[in-house]
């Protein structure tokens, strides 16, 4: 396109100098296209507001007269200006500090508007700025756009030179969405929008914006998903592998137990994706204990014995080590050999698994996530398996690209994801689901207790001892503090120690060293330990089956798909097991959790739940989840346009004439342009 906002370097702009244009760079800005959808994240109000409804404290801009000759007093190098100011009829004191050049100007009798801090007790506003109505339009009135910027580039500056972009450029800013689309939902045209984003005049303008921004910006991203996803269809780059069934079918024969209809289900689901060219994405979800663990120990079977590598990745040492020890177990007799690779190795082993990876020596690695993203290669990658996240976003996929790899992908999740809400965020995943727990599993027993009932407790630790078992004993890790945290893992070890001398009671939290963790974690899983008092670093994956009772210390302090992971550190052998909630009955935002919890142990339930009480924003965390950020669209407020446009995204991309239809080209030049900064080819 030759009227094309992109192709013109901002440098072109009135005012954009070679220094300012280097700054602009750094913004991830090139090209006036790229000024113009450079967005404020928010607005300063300048508008008058009526004076009664004014609060203490309030940033507000009124409109006065002056009252009274000002006084100017000066100190130490600074300065501080008083005047009288009538404003609805009311006396207030202005003050400004360091503007003694407005003394002159303050003449009584003229028209001034004051943005400040309203001091209700002393009747004062501290003036931010001030503005004199018979000067001419500045920015009373207004809300001005404020814009993310740093360096010599001033808010100033740039309301400026977009402004500029706007006047000179506007008329070519292109509509993005498709006709039918912008119909159906009432939105206003995409150059409207963008100048009322940049300068909103009125509130309902302003509000219908953002709705057509929002939807805009969600669309696009459900579009990238789901162009993605057709795209590896169609491209046959993958790894096609073969599969023998035969061998496959003597491997599971010979597991230490059998397979639940659901497990053989998925795994044929995974073994027929991997079979296919194209680069398998899949999603395994399955509630905690549902046994993840032996389908992607089938699935790397399946790799290894086509000739290739496979790696899996989990988000704790603790876990990679378990895992490496059981796959180990599963594996050694078929002369498979697996290595373990975490960041507490010594440079020596490190630097020997290292080699033996891309020599060939390993054939499967576990370890955390670290071991894509290091200087780490394989001979032959045909398979990655990451466990107990949801992270394996486009980014990742394009490292191993770049390091010539294009593995098939499977991520396996015990938090359990809504369907709808794992298409909407991770559009371009197939999901299988885990729906049964191995037979002979009974439901868990869960309690809610008050702290005075810990004579109870103790009590019930003694019985399970006494039958065998072994109990988890949990205290809060709260991020503010893991130091204060430990110290009560520590302080709560002692006093179990006191309490049920005749036990033998373990300890394991994060200030331990990975040796000591480690050494925690064999003992109780050798059952060498009785209770195995820990912080929530064993959250999740730790699978030790004879451990039967979960105790949770002031468990109103966790999330409620965090108490469920928890829980279902037991109910993972043929015995009946419980989990103890100690928490204060008056708690008044546990309450609906501790009731959810003794409710139901079905996690997809739980995740409901969770979903219903703290919303999709909340409940995939905005850290750990590796849910996309979004510079307008917030998906706590806007998850409803999100689903909408996942399905509006979904019909267009399964339409015939989308690659071809000239109707859809800008949308399609958008999505090759994003593709293309973003280093996945689309086409
Ligand atoms: P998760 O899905 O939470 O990762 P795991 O894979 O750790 O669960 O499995 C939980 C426990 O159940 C493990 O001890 C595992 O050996 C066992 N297990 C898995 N599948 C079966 C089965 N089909 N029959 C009996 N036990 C099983
Ligand atoms: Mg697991």
């Amino acid at each position: 396109m030759n009227n094309d906002l992109f192709g013109i370097p901002v440098e072109r702009l009135q005012g954009v100098g070679p220094s300012k244009a280097e700054e602009l760079h750094a913004l991830g800005i090139y090209t006036v296209g790229d000024l113009i959808d450079y967005f404020p994240f928010r607005y300063e109000d300048y508008r008058v507001r009526p004076f009664h409804e004014v609060k203490d404290g309030e940033k507000i801009t009124v409109q006065g007269a002056v009252a009274s000759a000002p006084s100017l007093q000066r100190y130490s190098g600074k300065s501080r200006l008083l005047a009288r100011v009538t404003v609805e009829g009311l006396i207030l004191t202005a003050v400004w500090f360091n503007r003694a050049f407005l003394k002159d100007q303050l003449t009584i009798g003229r028209d001034i508007t004051l943005t400040g801090k309203w001091d209700q007790r002393r009747r004062q506003l501290t003036v931010a700025e001030s503005e004199f109505p018979d000067r001419g339009a500045g920015k009373t009135g207004t809300l001005q756009p404020v814009y993310s910027v740093g360096g010599s580039i001033t808010q100033a500056w740039i309301r400026k030179t977009i402004d500029r972009a706007l006047t000179q450029y506007g008329a070519m800013i292109p509509e993005l969405l498709p006709a039918e689309i912008v119909a159906r939902h009432r939105l206003i045209p995409r150059r409207e929008a963008v100048l009322r984003i940049h300068r909103p005049e009125n509130t309902h303008e302003g509000q219908e914006a953002r709705r057509r921004m929002v939807y805009e910006e969600l669309f696009l991203f459900q579009m990238k998903l789901q162009a993605y996803r057709a795209a590896s269809r169609k491209q046959p780059d993958g790894v096609a592998h073969k599969v023998d069934s035969e061998d496959i079918r003597r491997f599971v024969a010979g597991l230490p137990f059998e397979l639940t209809d659901s497990q053989k289900q998925v795994i044929n689901e995974i073994l027929l994706d991997m079979k296919r060219p194209y680069v398998m994405n899949r999603l395994l979800q399955g509630d905690v204990g549902a046994g993840k663990t032996v389908v992607a120990a089938v699935a790397l079977y399946a790799t290894v014995r086509d000739g290739n590598q496979g790696a899996l990745m989990v988000p704790t040492e603790i876990l990679a080590e378990q895992h490496a020890r059981s796959l180990s177990k599963l594996f050694e007799p078929h002369g498979i050999q697996v290595g373990l690779l975490t960041g507490s190795l010594t440079e020596r082993k490190r630097k020997d698994i290292v080699a033996s990876l891309q020599m060939g020596l390993l054939d499967i690695i576990v370890g955390t996530h670290a071991l894509i993203q290091e200087d780490v290669y394989f001979r032959r990658l045909g398979l990655v398996v990451t466990d107990e996240q949801h992270r394996f976003g486009v980014n990742q996929r394009s490292i191993l690209r770049r390091k010539g790899m294009n593995p098939d992908v499977l991520t396996m999740t015990a938090t359990p994801i809504p369907r709808t809400l794992a298409i909407t965020v991770f559009g371009d995943l197939d999901v299988s689901t885990l729906r049964e727990r191995p037979k002979g599993r009974k439901p868990i027993k869960t309690y809610w207790v008050k702290h005075s009932m810990m004579d109870r407790v103790l009590g019930f630790i003694r019985r399970e001892k006494e039958a065998g078992r072994q109990t988890f004993f949990i205290c809060p890790l709260i991020e503010e503090s893991e130091k204060l945290d430990v110290q009560n893992a520590i302080d709560l070890h002692m006093q179990l120690r006191q309490a049920l001398p005749e036990l033998r009671i373990g300890l394991l939290h994060g200030r331990m060293t990975p040796a000591e963790k480690e050494e925690a974690m064999r003992a109780f899983a050798a059952a060498e330990t009785d209770v195995l008092v820990s912080t929530t670093v064993i959250e999740v994956g730790v699978d030790v089956p004879n451990a039967t009772l979960m105790i949770v210390m002031d468990a109103d302090r966790f999330g409620l798909s965090q108490l469920h992971q928890l829980r279902g550190r037991v109910g993972r052998g043929e015995h009946q097991s419980y989990c103890i909630l100690i928490a204060d009955p008056k708690s008044e935002n546990g309450q609906e959790r501790m009731k959810a919890m003794t409710d139901t142990d079905d996690g997809f339930e739980i995740s409901r739940r969770d979903l219903e009480l703290r919303g999709p924003g909340e409940f995939f965390g905005t850290k750990q989840s590796g849910m996309p950020e979004f510079r307008l669209a917030n998906l706590l407020n806007d998850f409803a346009v999100l689903e909408q446009a996942r399905d509006d995204a979904a019909e267009l991309a399964a339409k015939d004439d989308f690659w071809s239809s000239a109707s859809y080209a800008p949308l399609r030049d958008h999505l090759l342009r994003e593709a293309r900064l973003q280093g996945e080819p689309l086409d």
